[in-house]
């Protein structure tokens, strides 16, 4: 079991597998991209699935794949198949844009992977074109379609950017009204790319919910697990919910459970926070597993107590992607 100085136990492992992204969505990154990580210097998908068995017998039993966007991996599908054979991984899911996962949803489904995050902005064609500067609305929707139609338990990020979407907030709820899915309203952070205000933000997650319940005054607000990031509701009469992710104001920190590796092999303890080691040569190494036991034991031994504590760590903006980190 993988226990933290806060007596945290950590039991989700947010595995990133790529850096790059088909998509330049305007919050995350710079139109012309950012500098992307050589080849070499990303886990490979032995490394990936070596990696993975290891976290579980320490006491990983949920892993997120992530990115950059995890399906521009031509070998993803080897590493999904590697986790579903994973006695002790009870919940596998990946975090998407929806653009490229069209082909794998059948093998998704035989693999039994049942939950796909959906990160999307908008409704409107015109205001998803704007943020995230490539034409892909028609392919992302139909591919939505499909996993909802598949019966996958389809959740959609939808990062809040003033002067940006805010007109697609009222519309993006329609798919949870009609739809048994849940649409989750972050806060955007100011990392490359975004906003660049790290002492406040103008949509934080209290203003968001007072723009639903105007329109939607029947809310009834749902338990959640413990460690949940999303405080999350119910309309009356809708299929499906929706959730507020405070991930500026950092409501979640106390019951923190997450560990992040990087595609580079980047050990990242708090979103918030710089890595704190790099396992790529000590995966490259002699004695791999206990070197990497001990190593990852330590960084987790080390976990800032918040996002703000963390945040310390950096001077200014965070100047990291969140293409990099994995979300
Ligand atoms: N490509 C995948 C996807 O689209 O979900 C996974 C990687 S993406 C970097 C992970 C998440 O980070 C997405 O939901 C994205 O919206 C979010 N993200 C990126 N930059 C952000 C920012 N500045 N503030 C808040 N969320 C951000």
């Amino acid at each position: 079991m993988l226990i933290d100085n806060h007596n945290r136990t950590i039991n989700y492992l947010r595995l990133a597998v790529t850096d790059r992204c088909n998509l330049r969505c305007n919050y995350c990154m710079p139109a012309e991209g950012i500098r992307f990580a050589k080849r070499e210097t990303l886990l490979t998908l032995d490394e990936l699935s070596i990696l993975s068995t290891l976290m579980v017998e320490q006491g990983i039993d949920k892993i997120r794949i992530t990115g950059g966007e995890p399906f521009v991996r031509k070998d993803l599908m080897g590493l999904v198949k590697h986790l579903a054979s994973l006695d002790g991984l009870g919940d596998i899911s990946i975090t998407t844009n929806a653009t490229l996962i069209g082909p794998h949803i059948e093998t998704l489904k035989e693999l039994g992977i049942r939950h796909i995050n959906v990160s999307l902005d908008a409704v409107q064609r015109e205001t998803f074109g704007r943020i995230t500067r490539r034409d892909q609305y028609d392919t992302v929707f139909s591919n939505l379609n499909r996993l909802i139609s598949e019966d996958f338990n389809v959740r959609i990020n939808f990062i809040v950017l003033e002067g940006q979407n805010i007109e697609d907030i009222l519309p993006i709820l329609e798919l949870q009204k009609n739809h048994p899915v849940s649409v989750r309203f972050l806060e955007e952070m100011p990392f490359n790319g975004g906003s660049k205000n790290f002492d406040r933000i103008t949509w934080n997650y209290e203003k968001i919910l007072d723009y639903i319940t105007k329109a939607y005054p029947d809310v009834e607000r749902l338990s959640s697990p413990e460690t949940s990031t999303s405080i999350n509701y119910k309309i009356k009469g809708h299929k499906g919910s929706f959730g507020l992710i405070p991930s500026f104001s950092r409501t979640f920190c106390g019951s923190c459970n997450r560990l992040r590796i990087t595609a580079t092999g980047d050990v990242i303890t708090c979103l918030y926070g710089k890595p704190k080691l790099n396992i790529r040569e000590i995966m490259r190494g002699p004695d791999r597993e206990a070197n990497l036991r001990s190593a990852i034991g330590e960084a987790i031994g080390s976990r800032a107590r918040t996002g703000f504590e963390a945040q310390r760590e950096h001077e200014g903006v965070f100047e990291n992607s969140m293409t990099s980190i994995g979300g």
